[in-house]
């Protein structure tokens, strides 16, 4: 189970550090993935933009190569038994922990004006969206790893106070380190909203793509042989390696080596890969968005088997807490 915000176009971050493993896992598993719609609204008060960037997330995830054939796709609104889990849930979960999540942390300080209470108790609601379906995998980014070993807690803090009921839900990256894709400025990671200049979208046309990756930072190249690379060439060939054959990531890593990298010539490359990597899911998504009859079929199709999934769960966690009483 995961899910994703619609607070704006998905960037290489989404792609990479979940979308691509969503792509992969519905082969194996039995899949749920979701349009986090209630989670923008601790972040994103005016709606104005939310049904066409809930549509446009829906069309991003299918571009991207997930099946609603396969995977169950659904909207987080369109299953109100996530709310009814989310307040149990909240019993469980205590203010102290929650004020020193660091994603609240850093929301009290871009936000000072709006610290409400959905933002502290964000990670409560994100539990209930996993354990809604039981879940056991979680395909995120690192910026999640903290989240998740909150619902861990929550989990067994359920099943220890009322019953055995839940997993225990982990992140999951197919065995490997969790991913993180960082900015192209060096400050932080790729985000939808945040920074945009240094985020690569997966809407961004040509010139676009093209022209954030000639103003990614870099440094005034080593001035000897093996010298250190700084932190935002690294994040570069990091960036790169995503997108490019090895061979070549490898040729500009030996160039480094030597003293003799040109830069402009390395960010070319990436420019020219990162287009043919970003172009054919910029298209598709454009089309899949603009076929609403077909996004709402899908929609519907995701409400049903993700509405059977959360009810059978809710009917579970009323009997084993005995809020049942004939
Ligand atoms: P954002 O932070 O861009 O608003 P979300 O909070 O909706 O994105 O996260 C959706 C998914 O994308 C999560 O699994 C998150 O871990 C992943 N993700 C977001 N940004 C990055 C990044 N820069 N690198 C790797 N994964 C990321």
């Amino acid at each position: 189970m995961s899910g994703i915000r619609p607070t704006g176009f998905l960037h290489l971050g989404n792609y990479f550090g979940a979308l691509q493993n969503y792509v992969r896992m519905q082969d194996e598993y039995d899949c749920y993935f979701m349009v986090a719609d209630w989670h923008s609204l601790t972040t994103h008060p005016d709606t104005k933009e939310l049904r066409s960037s809930v549509l446009r997330v829906l069309a991003e995830n299918i571009a991207a190569g997930i099946d609603p054939e396969r995977a169950c796709l659904y909207l987080q609104s369109q299953i109100p038994e996530i709310a009814e889990l989310y307040l149990l849930l909240n019993m469980l979960a205590y203010k102290g922990e929650l004020e020193k999540t660091n994603t609240f942390k850093e929301k009290v300080r871009l936000q000072p004006e709006n610290v409400n209470a959905g933002l502290l108790t964000y990670p409560v609601l994100q539990a209930a969206d996993i354990m809604i379906h039981r879940a056991k995998y979680v395909p995120v980014g690192k910026d999640q790893e903290q989240h998740l070993e909150m619902a861990r807690n929550f989990a067994q803090r359920f099943n220890h106070r009322y019953g055995e009921l839940f997993p225990e839900p982990a992140a999951f990256n197919f065995g490997k380190e969790l991913v993180k894709v960082p900015s192209l400025d060096g400050a932080g990671k790729m985000s939808k909203s945040e920074n945009q200049y240094a985020t690569l979208y997966l809407a961004d046309n040509d010139d676009m793509i093209r022209k954030k990756v000639m103003k990614a930072k870099t440094d005034t190249g080593p001035i000897k042989e093996n010298s250190e690379i700084p932190e935002t060439v690294h994040n570069l060939f990091l960036i790169m390696s995503l997108v490019t054959g090895k061979d070549v990531v490898m040729h500009y890593e030996e160039e480094h080596k030597k003293g003799a990298i040109r830069y402009a010539d390395m960010k070319k490359q990436l420019a020219e890969d990162m287009v043919k990597f970003i172009t054919p899911i910029r298209e598709k998504a454009e089309s899949i968005y603009h076929d609403e009859k077909y996004l709402k079929q899908v929609v519907e199709k995701g409400r049903e088997k993700a509405g059977k999934s959360a009810g059978e769960t809710i009917r579970l966690a009323r009997e084993i807490i005995r809020l049942k009483y004939f």
